[in-house]
């Protein structure tokens, strides 16, 4: 016998903010019928957009389409229990040609967790002249103007948050399965730095809550993404904490350079470096923390930052980057690579 009724976490169909009603009517008939669809997500994917992808690509099959989760790149091992993992088309390993035809023959395609096409590589200009009806859902700031229909918010904690609210407010709760569940768990999850960040809101909660009564297994998914380190990787850890972590006293900054050597020295593989920036921000002061690696052709930099300090604007500005204010990222080519450009300065200055 309950003292009370118990709470009635799972919400309602009712639009969120973020949706417009003429967009979503459109958009709701255009799925009423099966279609070829593509989902797209971002370079390197994180836990965001994988589970996001796969999250929508568990729904969209349920409601009867053909749908295909394309990454650019390879993605962390620790990401490979998600449901649906098997069938994702890696373009970088794949055949390009077919991947393109698919990508041309697509009646929808699905962008999430990023806003600009340059974040999916090679595959932006193919999707970019694509004819298929354009869906970003996404919570960077600044998107780029490519799609129908942009289901946008900035508030949003995860992309995965904005999916799980598309498909209640599609009034589909009842297809969210365990798998589904579990995927958008994951997104938000990791995105909100394990309900740490300031982005921990209490729609993350509700949610979350909501993802938790429709099957998630939260510590099947907390371990399969933290736990599964690699002996490897863990002195991959240790290493940089003692020999490459900087920190510049007075400007309250940290930073990590790892080079190309250090990657091989411990046998780096996708996702080794994940995390690995806070450690730098978690020293007391710090106000910005940096992780610069050096890929070869181009030195990646991830930022993090605590409080009012843009990160975003950081990355922008210098870095070709973006993000959001306390998590970004960007990169760099070489020092020399940049010096032709600087020649005849370098060169007529007298010494
Ligand atoms: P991370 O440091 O985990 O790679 O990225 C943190 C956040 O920074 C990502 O969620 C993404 O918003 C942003 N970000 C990382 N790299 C890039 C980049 O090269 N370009 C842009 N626009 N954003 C990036
Ligand atoms: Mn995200």
């Amino acid at each position: 016998m309950y003292l009370f009724t118990p709470l009635q976490i799972t919400i309602q169909p009712i639009l969120p903010a973020w949706v417009s009603m003429q967009d979503f009517q459109a958009f709701k008939e255009l799925l009423n019928t099966p279609k070829n669809i593509i989902i797209v997500t971002h370079h390197k994917p994180d836990a965001d957009a994988l589970g996001s992808s796969l999250g929508l690509w568990g729904y969209l099959k349920k409601k009867g389409h053909r749908v295909t989760v394309i990454t650019p790149s390879d993605y962390p091992d620790f990401l490979h229990w998600m449901k649906g993992n098997d069938e994702v088309l890696i373009y970088e390993k794949s055949k390009k040609t077919a991947i393109n035809q698919l990508i041309d023959s697509a009646d929808i395609i699905f962008c999430l967790d990023f806003s600009n096409l340059h974040r999916i590589n090679e595959l932006g200009e193919h999707v970019g002249q694509s004819d298929a009806v354009k869906v970003l859902v996404d919570h960077h700031l600044d998107p780029e103007d490519f799609a129908t229909y942009k289901f946008w918010s900035i508030e949003a904690a995860a992309t995965a948050e904005l999916i799980y609210e598309l498909i209640m407010s599609l009034g589909d709760a009842e297809l969210i399965d365990q798998d589904i569940a579990e995927a958008l768990y994951a997104g938000i999850m990791t995105d909100t730095g394990s309900f740490q960040h300031s982005n921990t809101t209490q729609n993350v909660h509700r949610i979350t809550a909501s993802l938790i009564e429709f099957g998630a297994d939260t510590h099947k998914v907390a371990r399969s993404i933290y736990n599964s380190n690699t002996l490897d990787r863990l002195r991959f850890i240790g290493f940089s904490l003692s020999q490459r972590l900087e920190v510049l006293a007075g400007l309250n900054v940290a930073l990590f350079a790892i080079s190309k050597q250090d990657l091989a020295m411990f046998n780096s593989k996708t996702g080794d470096t994940e995390g690995l920036v806070n450690y730098a921000l978690s020293i007391r002061g710090i106000v910005l923390a940096a992780l610069m690696i050096d890929h070869g052709e181009l030195i990646k930099i991830s930022f993090r930052s605590v409080g009012d300090f843009p990160a975003n604007e950081l990355a922008q500005k210098y870095f070709n980057g973006g993000g959001h204010k306390n998590a970004a990222g960007g990169r760099s080519t070489k020092f020399k690579k940049l010096l032709p450009s600087f020649k005849s300065k370098l060169t007529s200055s007298s010494k």
